[in-house]
C-alpha cells in the first residue's frame, strides 16, 4: 500500500517536504483489531507537533494522521463489532490501559499509558491502518468521509473544549485562532447555546471574515481588545501571545480554555508581561484540554449528525500531505484539510 511516512524529526523551516511516499505492506490485523482501507484522513496540527518534535513519535518511522474514515476490510480473531464494508472512524485516543484511576473514572484521556493513533502507533496517512475495534466508531451516513474526517479529532476536542468551558447562554465566548476546531466550535455553540455570542481573534481577514459568515457577532485581531470582557475563551493558538491576549480580554470569574498539545517557543517571552493584577487576579481561571475521550468522539459525532454541523474541507490527495502541512504551518486556512484517498 502507498504511505506517507515521517522518518525522523525535522525543522519545517529547512524542508518543505518533511514525509515521504513509501509502498510498505498492508498492515495485518491482531487480536481484537480491524483492518480499515483508509478513505480520508485530516490534517491536524498536532502533525506539525510531531513532525517539528515538540511531541515527538516514540519511534520511526511512523505513518501520522489520527483524524480517520474508512470501510472495515478485515476483522482480526475476536474482533466482532464491526461488519466488513461498514465505515468506521479512528481518532487520536489509540489505547488507554483500562485499570487506571483515570481510565476507572471516565478520564481516559488521562492515562498515563495513553498511546496516540499516527505518532505512537501507525495512522491514517495510507492507504490501510489497523486499530483495536473498541477504538474505532461507527460514522454517520450523512457526511463523506472527508466531512467526517476533521470531526474526529478537531471536532471531538473542540466539542471537549466547550464542555471544559462550562457554558451558559448568555456567556460572551471568544475564540483565539479560527483553524479546524475552533471553526466547528462556532457551529456547534450556535446551535446549543443560541444565546453565547462569539468573539473570534484571527491574524487574517480571510479567517475573520469567514468567522463572521458563521455567526461570529465580531471578529477582530488576535491582538486586539474585545469590545466587552468575554466570559469564557478558547484557544487554538500554538502561541502564547494569544494566551496573554485572552487573559487580558476575560471578565472576572472567567476561564481561559487552552486547547494545544503544546505550543511553539518563538514568543515565549511574552509570558513575561504577565501582570497579575490584569491578567488572573478576579479568580479567573486557566484550564488546559489534554487528548480526547472515546465518550467525547461519540458524542460529537452523535450531535454533529443531529444538528447537522458539516465541516468546511479542503481535499488534498495523499502525496499531497506535505503541501497540506506546510500550508497549515503558514496559517493557509479555511475550515479544515483532508487527505483523500484514491487507491488507484
Ligand atoms: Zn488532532
Ligand atoms: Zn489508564
Amino acid at each position: 500500500m502507498n504511505a506517507m511516512m515521517l522518518a525522523r524529526i525535522h525543522d519545517l523551516s529547512k524542508t518543505d517536504a518533511p514525509l515521504v511516499p513509501q509502498t510498505v505492506p498492508i498492515p495485518v490485523p491482531g487480536d481484537q483489531e480491524i483492518l480499515i482501507r483508509v478513505g480520508a484522513c485530516g490534517v491536524c496540527h498536532t502533525e506539525l507537533d510531531e513532525i517539528e518534535g515538540r511531541t515527538p513519535p516514540p519511534r520511526f518511522p511512523v505513518i501520522p494522521g489520527h483524524q480517520v474514515v474508512g470501510r472495515v476490510r478485515e476483522s482480526g480473531t475476536g474482533a466482532v463489532r464491526f461488519s466488513t464494508g461498514q465505515r468506521v472512524g479512528v481518532a487520536w485516543i489509540n489505547r488507554t490501559c483500562g485499570r487506571c484511576q483515570y481510565c476507572l473514572d471516565g478520564r481516559e484521556n488521562l492515562c498515563p499509558e495513553f498511546t496516540a493513533t499516527g505518532r505512537d502507533v501507525n495512522g491514517g496517512y495510507a492507504e490501510y491502518m489497523t486499530v483495536h475495534e473498541a477504538f474505532a466508531y461507527p460514522i454517520p451516513d450523512g457526511f463523506s468521509d472527508a466531512q467526517a474526517a476533521p470531526l474526529l479529532c478537531a471536532g471531538a476536542i473542540g466539542y471537549r473544549s466547550m464542555v471544559l468551558c462550562n457554558l451558559r447562554d448568555g456567556h460572551r465566548l471568544g475564540l483565539t485562532g479560527f483553524g479546524a476546531s475552533a471553526h466547528l466550535v462556532l457551529k456547534m455553540v450556535r446551535h446549543r447555546f443560541p444565546g453565547v455570542r462569539v468573539y473570534v481573534f484571527a491574524r487574517s481577514r480571510d479567517e475573520q471574515a469567514f468567522a463572521r459568515s458563521l455567526g461570529a457577532v465580531w471578529a477582530g485581531h488576535t491582538n486586539d481588545t474585545a469590545p466587552h470582557p468575554l466570559d469564557r475563551i478558547i484557544d487554538t493558538t500554538p502561541a502564547w501571545t494569544p494566551v496573554v491576549e485572552a487573559l487580558n480580554n476575560l471578565s472576572p470569574g472567567g476561564r481561559l480554555v487552552i486547547n494545544a498539545i503544546r505550543k511553539e517557543a518563538a514568543d515565549r517571552d511574552v509570558l513575561l508581561r504577565l501582570d497579575y493584577s490584569s491578567h488572573l487576579w478576579h479568580e479567573k481561571e486557566i484550564k488546559s484540554v489534554a487528548n480526547v475521550a472515546r465518550s467525547d468522539v461519540s458524542r460529537f459525532l452523535e450531535l454533529a449528525d443531529r444538528i447537522p454541523i458539516i465541516p468546511e474541507v479542503e481535499t488534498f490527495n495523499l502525496e499531497g500531505a506535505n503541501r497540506a502541512l506546510l500550508e497549515l504551518k503558514n496559517k493557509r486556512i479555511r475550515g479544515a484539510k483532508v487527505l483523500v484517498m484514491d487507491h488507484g
